[in-house]
């Protein structure tokens, strides 16, 4: 339906969760991809399981972005999906907490769009897709004060890069995806230390739907968004959660 062939979409956080999801939806839709995660072993198995150009990368550093940015060249896609959920109030919230969201919630956004931005500058197309959450400027959500907040300014970067780069053909939308089953959710639910089956059916319980959302439909969207089906959507946060947010 969405054909993405001649398109070359520059994925991070694709080791697992949305962002391999995406890679392989993106990869299916006939783009060529670019993955990336900060997990090597991640990154091998996606490479060997699902065929994708994959390789290392952190995007909280700054060096090696720069070098890998000379390495790929200009990308027509970005699908920045690297996020760290905090679990916590504000009173839970420490210097140190606080500059690890910011860090890899905010400034990796700032410096992806800083490493693509100029390549689709000199092309005059682009879409820039973020992966936030509905945990932001949409919806209030218990013990996510430094992940709303971080998520929240990842929506403010993304409607000022559309602002700003509407005249130059790129587009720049935020997915705000609800609660997705993905590896890190069950991490999340471990950590707490509780009963697993107990914890996970709480998520599941504010869900209208009565399920938690898959990987492959929030990929899905990024599908749409990477797409020229969507030429006319930009400056959007547009939230995919199953109906937490009605
Ligand atoms: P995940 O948390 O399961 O996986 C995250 C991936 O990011 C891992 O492969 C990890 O190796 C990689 N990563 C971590 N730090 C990195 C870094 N510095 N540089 C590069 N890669 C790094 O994935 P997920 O749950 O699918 O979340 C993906 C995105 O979606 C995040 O931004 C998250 O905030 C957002 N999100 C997730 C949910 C959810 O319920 N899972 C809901 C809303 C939004």
């Amino acid at each position: 339906m969405f054909d993405l062939s001649g398109k070359t979409c520059l994925v991070t956080a694709a080791g697992q969760g949305i962002g391999r999801a995406t890679a392989i939806a993106l990869r299916d839709a006939g783009a060529s991809v670019i993955a990336t995660d900060l997990n090597p072993a991640l990154v091998g198995a996606l490479s060997a399981e699902a065929d994708i150009t994959a390789y290392p990368l952190d995007v909280t550093d700054q060096l090696a972005l720069a070098a890998f940015a000379n390495r790929i060249g200009a990308v027509d896609v970005l699908c920045h999906c690297a996020g760290f959920v905090h679990d916590g109030t504000v009173l839970d919230v420490d210097t140190a907490a606080f500059d690890f969201s910011f860090d890899l919630n905010v400034r990796s956004a700032f410096r992806m769009a800083q490493m693509v931005l100029p390549g689709m500058q000199a092309r005059g197309s682009g879409t820039l897709i973020f992966i936030a959450s509905v945990a932001s400027a949409i919806k209030g959500v218990p013990r996510r004060a430094v992940y709303g907040a971080s998520k929240a300014a990842g929506l403010g970067l993304s409607k000022s890069i559309a602002a700003d780069f509407v005249g130059s053909g790129i587009r720049s939308n935020c997915i705000c995806p609800g609660t997705v089953e993905t590896p890190s959710l069950a991490q999340r639910i471990e950590a707490k230390g509780g009963d697993f089956a107990t914890e996970h059916a709480a998520f599941v319980a504010r869900q209208p739907m009565g399920r938690l959302g898959r990987a492959e439909e929030i990929a899905a969207l990024a599908v749409y968004l990477a797409s020229d089906r969507a030429t006319f959507v930009t400056g959007q946060a547009i939230a995919i959660d199953g109906g937490w947010t009605i």
